[in-house]
């Protein structure tokens, strides 16, 4: 790891020298080793940012410390650390180790991880202004300041008996005179100066709302309970180890968290709780809000000096639980006793940007290097965790029953081939056209899913055949009718949608497909008595939108929800008594492994949304597969049948969770060269694995289902085998010094355990 280590017989330590080891953001990423002049050498500590020179640069560069060890007269020709840039370390040995973890395991360099791992607004000290406090000199005589003018002395005075450093202002006021004194005496060092950094007041005062809604405890049901002293009994145990509760929609989940939280809190512990997105989830933020004394909750719209200002309070310890998406698993928690991944079967836990980690696998190392549990839970299993729970890594909690022995929601397929069901032209169908109006007729509300935002999804001249695509990315332009706009929601590029075909100029474009903007004027249509709402990413730009529409809803003041998968996930109403899935093979048919578990997942989260009062609820999927399993299996609410079948499919092709698979992404501007590129790194590939004698599997070079995305060209190259280290080990050794000529600008990326091909 350390390229600069001597050689054994020259460690002897003939001096006292210490080294610091250095990585950095941008290339290049060390470690290297610099020794720690002795000025620095109390206060230098791993975590912590330090300046250092570097090749030939003017200016010294910003570095992490990662290690501080002992060095020998060898090493004194190594450069010096030039300067701290912290006071205390950003972060603790532990997550310097995960930082280490991450950087080998997913092949970013730990300097990049780093810049993940603590947030910008903290690296840049949003919100905070630095301060000057004051404090008398140590050995001042009474002699000494009897001499000083009388405004000098009765500052000085009155320093001496608060005995509290104290700011220029402050003194100002207390002995009423201006801050003039006080400079004088700090050029007479008899005043001496601290600079510390501060948050600014306001940002304390904005970042602490509590709702205040009731706190209402509730009696655990009995299988809630059996769960609950397994989790606890765990927390106990002061291992590392992995606990897998899969409860249905509605079993209740939420309080076991709470209960097992509440349980860790006592012990003077925290914890982490991660979800998809808390801002879809205002209930769920409310039920911990409600039930602790202090919650942090982290989300995308937060400013960055809140951000930074929660940073701080986890890090101080003044946080007995944590609430956010992915980046959560970061939290600098100081006496954690459990991370819990609420719907963990939730693809945004894995970051589509590098480093390309999952919050899954990150939990899991940190949570077994502190040796506490980690909880995850779902109704829909991963294939990876329910894996996990079949071979022994990972302990089974079931709760199959929703609370107050709820019966789940009946499921109706509605077969969109037979032109009888499927009714008009429109997407709501006979039946389920008849269910909207039944639901409305006895006051309830209804959830529709379609899983495509904006008006049409393709724009295509019925003359020429010509489609409206981007030019920078290979799919087709969606149209929204809200201004009519026609966009690329890869790149979000946009046009005026054109009024005859740009190709042939035949003047009567057509709309095809099917987008939530349609999908709700239909409605508005056939349900003119209905208030409807539309939410997907165009209706809920701005901050508060979810949480206003979701408060309608709760309050009546809506009758139908119709949206994107936004809906589908955590929502708790009881008066919903209908849903309708549009089209529930909108996610069968791409071309990645994981389809059918995608499928699966979906209708079976969104059917959760019903039956969770005492009116019962129902659930009406529309589909042109009906026989598919995964739907099949939805519809009957059958978890098991479902991942035994799957499984059989995954162990065919030995896919995750079975074997491992790892993926690299080349892209550039020119498709020639760009392709010779990912041809070289494949034959790189190929004899690393004839060296390493390994099996594994290389699929590719081959365009990506978008083979041209912001106006670069991409190919992937597919390896699998069934060891993950083996996989990571032949990508690592093909690619140790392979570089690729600037001035082509293309890029290459490592994506370990890739979720979305
Ligand atoms: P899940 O996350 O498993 O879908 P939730 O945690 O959202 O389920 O719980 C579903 C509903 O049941 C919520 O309204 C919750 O307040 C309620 N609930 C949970 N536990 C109990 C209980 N022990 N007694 C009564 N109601 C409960
Ligand atoms: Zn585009």
């Amino acid at each position: 790891l350390f390229e600069t280590n001597p050689p054994p017989w020259e460690l002897a330590v003939e001096d006292d020298v210490l080294l610091a080891s250095i990585v950095f953001s941008k290339s290049p990423h060390g470690p290297y080793d610099y020794r720690i002049p002795d000025s620095l050498r109390e206060d230098l500590k791993p975590g912590m940012r330090v300046g250092v020179p570097l090749g030939h640069r003017k200016k010294s560069t910003l570095g992490w410390c990662v290690a501080v060890k002992e060095g020998s007269a060898a090493h004194r020709k190594l450069r010096d650390v030039a300067e701290l840039l912290d006071d205390t370390p950003l972060c603790d040995a532990a997550l310097v180790r995960l930082v280490m973890w991450m950087g080998h395991y997913y092949q970013v360099p730990a300097g990049q991880v780093f810049d993940t791992l603590i947030p910008s607004s903290v690296r840049a000290g949003a919100g905070t202004r630095q301060t000057t406090y004051f404090t008398p000199a140590k050995d001042l005589t009474d002699e000494q300041i009897s001499k000083l003018p009388a405004k000098q002395q009765a500052v000085v005075r009155l320093l001496i008996s608060s005995g509290k450093p104290t700011t220029a202002a402050e003194l100002a006021v207390a002995v009423g005179c201006t801050e003039d004194p006080i400079r004088r005496l700090r050029k007479k060092e008899i005043l001496i100066p601290e600079v510390r950094r501060e948050m600014h007041s306001n940002i304390r005062i904005l970042a602490q709302h509590n709702d205040g809604e009731r706190k209402q405890k509730l009696e655990l049901t009995e299988q809630q309970q059996a769960a609950l002293e397994r989790i606890n009994t765990a927390v106990d145990s002061g291992r590392g180890r992995t606990l897998l509760l899969h409860g249905v929609t509605g079993s209740g989940k939420t309080e076991v968290y709470i209960k097992a939280i509440e349980h860790v809190v006592s012990q003077a512990g925290s914890a982490i709780v991660m979800v998809p997105e808390i801002s879809l989830t205002p209930q769920t933020r409310g039920r911990f809000e409600s039930r602790f004394d202090s919650v942090a909750v982290l989300h995308s719209q937060m400013s960055p000096s809140e951000r930074h200002y929660h940073w701080q309070r986890i890090r101080r310890g003044e946080v007995q639980v944590v609430i956010g998406p992915r980046s959560a698993v970061f939290a600098p928690l100081p006496n954690l006793g459990l991370i819990v991944l609420d719907e963990e079967h939730d693809t945004s836990f894995k970051q589509d940007s590098q480093p390309r980690y999952h919050a899954r696998k990150v939990a899991h190392a940190r949570a077994m290097a502190l040796g506490i549990p980690l909880l995850l839970g779902s109704a829909t299993p991963s294939m990876e965790a329910w894996h996990a729970s079949q071979c022994g890594h990972a302990e089974l909690i079931s709760m199959p029953n929703r609370v107050a022995n709820r019966p789940m929601p009946d499921v109706q397929l509605v077969d969109l081939r037979i032109r009888d069901e499927r009714g008009g032209s429109g997407a709501i169908s006979r039946p389920l056209h008849a269910a909207v109006l039944e639901t409305i007729r006895d006051k309830g509300q209804a959830i529709l899913l379609l899983n495509r935002r904006g008006f049409a999804t393709t724009i295509q001249c019925p003359s020429c055949g010509h489609v409206v695509a981007c030019p920078d990315c290979d799919m087709p332009l969606t149209h929204h009718r809200d201004g009519g706009k026609a966009m690329c929601h890869y790149c979000d590029y946009t046009i005026g949608t054109p009024p005859w075909c740009p190709a042939c100029r035949f003047d009567g474009i057509r709309y095809g497909g099917l987008g939530t903007q349609k999908l709700e004027m239909e409605a508005k249509a056939k349900f003119p008595n209905a208030r409807i709402a539309r939410m997907d990413s165009d209706t809920m730009k701005r901050p508060g939108s979810h949480q206003r529409v979701l408060s309608e809803f709760r309050n009546g003041d809506i009758d139908m929800l119709l949206g994107t998968q936004m809906i589908a996930k955590g929502l708790d109403f009881p008066n919903v008594l209908l849903v309708g899935v549009i089209n529930a093979d909108s996610a069968l048919h791409f071309p990645d492994f994981r389809a059918a578990e995608r499928t699966f997942q979906l209708v079976t989260q969104v059917a959760g949304r019903t039956g969770r009062g005492d009116r019962g609820g129902r659930v009406i999927v529309q589909t042109f597969t009906p026989e598919h399993p995964a739907i099949q299996a939805a519809s009957r609410h059958d978890y098991h049948k479902f991942v035994e079948e799957e499984m059989v499919n995954r162990r065919k092709f030995n896919y995750p969770p079975l074997g491992s698979v790892a993926r690299i992404i080349i892209r550039g501007p020119l498709e020639d060269k760009t392709e010779a590129v990912a041809d070289g790194i494949l034959a790189r590939l190929e004899s690393a694995r004839d060296l390493l004698g390994s099996e594994v599997r290389i699929l590719g070079p081959a365009p990506p289902p978008i083979g041209r995305l912001r106006g670069k060209y991409r190919f992937h190259l597919l390896l699998q085998a069934t060891e993950a280290a083996v996989v990571g080990e032949t990508i690592r050794r093909a690619l140790a010094d392979f570089k690729t000529d600037p001035k082509d600008e293309i890029e290459f990326l490592v994506d370990i355990d890739p979720v979305n091909l």
